[in-house]
C-alpha cells in the first residue's frame, strides 16, 4: 500500500539513500577543502541498509538512488547495490557518482543490480575539470562513461553544475558531446548551502538563461510524465542526447518534489535544505522495528512543508550537499 505521501497530497515514490559523507573530490561548491576526517562517524551499515530500504519499499517506494559523498569509495559498495536491488519492491536502483572508479567497476556494479547511473562531469575541458572539482581526473571519468555504455547502459545521465564564469560559456561544447550520444545532460543551478561563502553570488547562473538559448536553437521542451521529479527536460531532432534543467529557484520547483533523503548517518531529511533531520538509527539496529520505522516515517511526513526557504535565504543545516548526497 502506497502511503509516503505529504499533507500536499505529494508522493515519494523515491528514495535518496546515502552511504558515506567521504569524498576524494573538492568540487568548489561542495567540499573546496577535501572531505575532513571525522573519527566519530560510522556510516549505515549493510545490515541497516537492508532494514531501511524494507521499510520504505513496504510503504511504497519503488527507486532507490544511492549517493554520497562519493559511494563508490565504500568497499561494500557493490554488495549495498545488490542488496538495495534485492529488495521487494524496488524496482530501479540508481547511483551518482563522481565517476573516478567507473571505467574499472561499472560491469560489476551493473551486474549487482544496477539499473541507472549519474556521472557528475563539470567541464568538458580537462583544465577547467580540474579547476572545479580539483581532480585532474577528467580521461578517467570520460573512460568510465564508455565502459557504463560497453556494460550494457543504453543512457547515461550526467550532472554539470552550472557556474557562471567557469563553465557557463561551454553550451556549444556540451551540444556537440550530446549530438550522437545517448546522454542526458542535466544543467544543476548552483545552490546556497550553509558553508559556502560568496562563491554562490560569484558564480550563480540561472538555469532559464540556458532554457532561453536552447528554445532559441530549436530544443523543444518535454512534458513531464505524472511522476516526474523537477527537473525540465528537453529533446531536439538531430540530437541522441537530451537536456535536464535542473532550477531549484524557479517558481514551483518543490511541487514536483517526489523524493525523500536518508543520511550516511540514518536521518530523514524531508528536504535537501531543511533544519532538521529525524532519527531513524535507533530503529534500525536489528530486525523487528518495522511497525515502529513505519509510524516515525508516517509522523515525519505530515510535517513536510510545501517549499525549501532558499528565496529568503535559509539554506537549512545543510553545510554542503556531500553530507546528504544532493
Ligand atoms: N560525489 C557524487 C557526485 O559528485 O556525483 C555524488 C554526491 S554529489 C553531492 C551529488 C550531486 O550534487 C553532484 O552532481 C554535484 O555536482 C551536485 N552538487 C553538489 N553541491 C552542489 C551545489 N552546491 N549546488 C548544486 N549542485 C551541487
Ligand atoms: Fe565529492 Fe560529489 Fe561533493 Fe564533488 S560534488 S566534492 S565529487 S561529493
Amino acid at each position: 500500500m502506497f502511503e509516503l505521501q505529504d499533507a500536499f497530497a505529494r508522493k515519494f515514490h523515491y528514495l535518496r539513500l546515502s552511504v558515506t559523507d567521504v569524498c576524494n573530490f573538492k568540487c568548489q561548491y561542495c567540499l573546496p577543502d577535501g572531505y575532513r576526517p571525522d573519527g566519530r562517524k560510522s556510516f549505515l551499515t549493510l545490515d541497516e541498509i537492508r532494514r531501511l530500504t524494507r521499510v520504505f519499499a513496504a510503504m511504497g517506494t519503488n527507486k532507490v538512488r544511492i549517493t554520497g559523498g562519493e559511494p563508490s569509495l565504500r568497499k561494500d559498495f557493490t554488495a549495498i547495490i545488490e542488496t538495495v536491488a534485492a529488495t521487494p519492491g524496488i524496482r530501479k536502483v540508481a547511483m551518482t557518482t563522481n565517476g573516478y572508479r567507473m571505467a574499472r567497476q561499472v560491469a560489476d556494479w551493473r551486474r549487482a543490480g544496477l539499473s541507472a547511473i549519474n556521472v557528475s562531469v563539470d567541464s568538458l575541458d580537462p583544465r577547467m575539470f580540474h579547476q572545479i572539482t580539483g581532480e585532474n581526473r577528467f580521461q578517467e571519468v570520460m573512460a568510465g562513461i564508455d565502459a557504463a555504455f560497453a556494460a550494457g547502459f543504453e543512457q547515461v545521465k550526467v550532472n554539470t553544475v552550472l557556474m557562471r564564469g567557469l563553465n557557463d560559456g561551454e553550451l556549444g561544447r556540451f551540444l556537440g558531446w550530446i549530438k550522437d550520444n545517448p546522454i542526458q545532460l542535466r544543467f544543476i543551478e548552483l545552490m546556497q548551502t550553509g558553508e559556502m561563502d560568496e562563491l554562490f553570488s560569484r558564480h550563480h547562473v540561472r538555469g532559464a538563461l540556458i532554457k532561453e538559448q536552447l528554445l532559441r536553437a530549436g530544443w523543444q521542451q518535454k512534458v513531464r510524465a505524472h511522476n516526474d521529479g523537477p527537473a525540465e527536460v528537453f529533446w531536439h531532432p538531430d540530437y541522441v542526447g537530451e537536456i535536464g534543467l535542473i532550477m531549484p529557484y524557479a517558481k514551483d520547483f518543490c511541487a514536483s518534489c517526489n523524493r525523500l533523503r536518508v543520511s550516511s548517518l540514518g536521518k530523514l531529511h524531508l528536504c535537501l535544505f531543511g533544519d532538521y533531520g529525524v532519527e531513524l538509527r535507533d530503529l534500525l539496529a536489528e530486525d523487528g522495528q518495522h511497525a515502529a520505522l513505519q509510524l516515525r516515517l508516517r509522523e515525519a511526513l505530515a510535517d513536510k512543508k510545501a517549499t525549501h526557504f532558499l528565496h529568503q535565504g535559509q539554506t537549512g543545516m545543510t553545510p554542503h550537499l556531500a553530507s546528504i548526497g544532493g
